[in-house]
């Protein structure tokens, strides 16, 4: 028997992030297991904590007792502690941290329904021969003539729970529940029926169901053009594992998970597949969790997150959009979802399905190097041509004296789209990177005074923001530097792009989608029905327009400022542009009448440009892997980075310089880069410095860098500076 239990204390603190060891009182050890919740004793206080593990014997003196148990019901299954390890290594977080992001709080705290209420007999109880057992035959010819019942109405029966146990034990009963309808307060759908596969998507299917029936990890990347058909594909595959009586696990971009989407897959796999969305209240994600837990629900369909969901017997896991940034989480744990997704295939035994247009630089090569199997699709479902794509040189329209944000070229087609009554899309990316206010005599750029960035305008409030920390202030008339009158913004913002289209076009409706007029998810939704009953023929948006939509009637896609994501100071920023010009570029020619992309930038022969404009994803890599080889960058490498943020400069040097020496010894050949400002300085009046490590294979030294991190933590508990480590940051700003 074991007397002792590893536990994860219940606060997020470096102090407790350790293993605590604690007897287990002779009256609990029957009920003490794994992944549960118990009361513990700490100093002279009493908190919670989970048990990690049994043991049958500790050195650690002296030893107090575990006070009782808090949740009768493990919270963690025995493959989400042996992930909850993995993820506190691999990612440099604590265990505590690990746990919370894996478990929703909700379910953690107990708010959750009851076990699923109803029993029936089992197909095993119907044919079981049980004349020796009149008590449980008596139980069983109830249930058979008259259930399913509830536990508490088969005991007002008659039948004693002693009976119940036992036909329980023995597999005679199940317990079925209604939670679908609960929990998703709706009618099951009646199921939409699969398409009949073309060539490529039969061919992909194949390779996936053969891998599917080895019965091994395997890694497999599907890089298939926009409206390939990638879709399809994954629900015939989902189909094919669960005809094997097992699960699937699909994550999208939260973004995509439109109601469309959902309702698409639900259609196809009605009363079975658990949508998880940011939208649940926490009472919703606790009962889909529970669901999820109880086997009900087969497929899990969810963003990020949802990589944790509690599925048994995984057959295959999905992830679109493999290279979405989105997968990674910016706070502790950072994890990436295709890590973690790739532990629990392994785990399982099952298959991990990544698909994308444009795939990562991390996951193509791979493949590439035959690792993972790769399976390509070329062709798009409906006959018609990808859209032919044309490259503005921005310099040259203003050598030729022509100023405005929208070249003649554009300008023309727009015109077209008008006459003929079609629809354009204008993409501008991400707000803040664009739009700043400058005196043109003397150069002077308006920032914020406590981030260094600096603010953009937001005409409709006649307000300078700082897009940051939220910092506002009016716009100057004259500069503050030198005085002069000439103070102007420049921006593409988009809604500097707005009010220019309705200078030069005030006939024509537009709807502008941004994070600003979009800050309802019912305001996304609204203004896409709308564009889509062709309320507007121009729609203005941000990334949020780059994904997922799906209009028949848009004929140009203009891109008005190409190079913004690509001036970041950041390695990842040609794979950026080139994934999202190719998306952008994806939303046109969906229909009959064809499309056509228009992109302005100051960098026109810039490879990823080219390659994008070309359609070219294979010659886009070979160029980038090229360029990561000789620069040591991922793939070739891993990085963490050390951020060291705080109010006073001086003491965030100082720590950043302690923990930048410690490391020195402890890191081998990996090569260290820093202590170093940020990119991003300043933000919110915090000073950032980091500290870089890239190194190939960097997770072999992760024993000695924890104990690194150790000491800092121990060594000046009062530093007022924070250290966040990244392992394999996506972003590094
Ligand atoms: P992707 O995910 O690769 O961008 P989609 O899955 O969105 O592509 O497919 C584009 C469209 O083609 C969808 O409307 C889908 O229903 C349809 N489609 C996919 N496969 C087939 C098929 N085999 N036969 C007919 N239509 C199909
Ligand atoms: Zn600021």
């Amino acid at each position: 028997m074991h007397q002792y239990a590893e536990i994860i204390i219940d606060l997020v603190s470096n102090a407790v992030d350790q293993p605590f060891h604690y007897r287990i009182p002779p009256e609990l050890r029957a009920k003490i297991v794994p992944g549960i919740k118990v009361k513990v004793p700490l100093g002279n206080r009493q908190t919670e904590g989970y048990v990690l593990r049994l043991l049958k014997k500790t050195s650690i003196e002296p030893l107090r007792d575990i006070i009782a148990i808090s949740d009768p019901e493990p919270l963690l299954t025995v493959e989400q502690l042996s992930l909850l390890s993995w993820l506190s290594n691999r990612y440099y977080c604590r265990k505590i941290d690990a746990l919370n992001a894996m478990v929703p709080a909700s379910f953690r705290q107990g708010k959750r329904p009851k076990k699923p209420q109803l029993i029936k007999v089992s197909d095993l109880g119907a044919k079981f021969d049980l004349s020796r057992a009149p008590a449980q035959k008596e139980a069983i010819d109830l249930l058979l003539s008259k259930g399913p019942y509830s536990r508490k109405k088969l005991e007002e029966a008659g039948v004693s729970a002693s009976t119940i146990r036992t036909l329980e034990k023995r597999g005679l009963i199940e317990y079925i529940s209604s939670t679908y309808t609960q929990v998703n307060n709706k009618e099951q759908k009646s199921q939409t029926l699969p398409h009949e596969l073309h060539e490529e998507q039969a061919n992909c299917f194949n390779h996936i169901g053969e891998a599917m029936r080895q019965k091994r990890p395997r890694r497999i990347l599907l890089h298939g053009i926009t409206a390939s058909g990638k879709t399809e594909v994954y629900m015939q595959s989902i189909a094919a594992c669960l005809e094997k009586k097992e699960t699937a696990l699909v994550l999208v971009p939260e973004i995509a998970l439109t109601p469309q989407m959902i309702d698409h897959f639900e259609g196809r796999f009605p009363g079975k597949v658990s949508v998880l969305h940011s939208r649940l209240t926490p009472a919703e994600k606790a009962r889909h969790w529970e669901m999820i837990k109880s086997g009900e629900a087969k497929v899990v369909l969810g963003a990020r997150s949802a990589v944790f969901a509690p599925l048994k017997h995984i057959g295959l896991i999905v992830i679109d959009e493999e290279h979405e940034t989105t997968y990674k989480q910016e706070e502790a744990p950072r994890y990436h979802a295709r890590d973690v997704a790739w532990w629990r295939a392994r785990y399982h035994r099952a298959v991990l399905l990544l698909g994308s247009a444009t795939p990562s630089l991390e996951s193509y090569y791979r493949a590439t190097e035959r690792e993972d199997l790769l399976l390509s699709m070329s062709a798009r479902v409906t006959p018609i041509q990808l859209p032919p794509v044309q490259i503005v040189d921005m310099r040259r329209e203003l050598k030729e004296n022509h100023r405005k944000i929208f070249s003649r070229m554009l300008l023309e087609e727009l015109e077209g789209v008008i006459e003929r009554d079609e629809q354009a899309l204008l993409f501008i990316n991400r707000r803040g990177f664009a739009g700043f206010v400058l005196c043109r005599e003397c150069g002077y750029v308006v920032r914020c005074p406590s981030c260094d960035v600096s603010l953009t305008l937001h005409l409709d409030r006649q307000l300078m923001c700082c897009h940051y920390c939220g910092h506002e202030s009016a716009v100057p008339q004259t500069c503050p530097d030198c005085g002069g009158i000439k103070i102007r913004y420049f921006s593409a913002g988009t809604q500097r792009v707005e009010d220019e289209i309705k200078k030069l076009y005030p006939q024509v409706s537009l709807i502008r989608m941004d994070s600003d007029t979009t800050t309802s998810r019912q305001a996304h939704s609204r203004y896409y029905r709308q564009f889509r009953e062709r309320k507007a023929s121009i729609l203005i948006g941000t990334q949020m327009i780059a994904k997922g939509f799906d209009f028949p009637d848009v004929t140009l896609v203009g891109v008005v400022a190409a190079d913004t994501a690509l001036n970041l100071p950041d390695f990842r920023a040609p794979e950026r542009t080139f994934q999202l010009l190719t998306q952008v570029a994806g939303r046109t020619a969906r229909g009959e009448q064809g499309g056509k992309v228009i992109v302005q930038t100051y960098h026109p022969s810039h490879y990823s440009i080219l390659a994008a404009a070309a359609h070219d994803y294979h010659s886009f890599f070979e160029e980038e892997i090229e360029k990561r080889r000789q620069l040591s960058y991922p793939p070739f490498t891993d990085l963490i980075r050390f951020l060291f943020s705080g109010s006073d400069e001086k003491l965030v040097f100082e720590a950043a310089s302690w923990m930048t020496a410690m490391l020195e010894p402890a890191v081998g050949a990996a090569e260290m880069l820093g202590p170093a400002p940020a990119s991003l300085y300043r933000i919110k009046d915090m000073y950032r410095v980091q500290t870089v490590l890239k190194g190939e294979g960097l997770t072999r030294i992760t024993p000695k860098v924890k104990k690194v991190i150790r000491e800092y933590h121990s060594h000046k508990p009062s530093w007022p500076v924070r250290m966040t480590v990244d392992f394999n940051p996506l972003v590094v700003l």
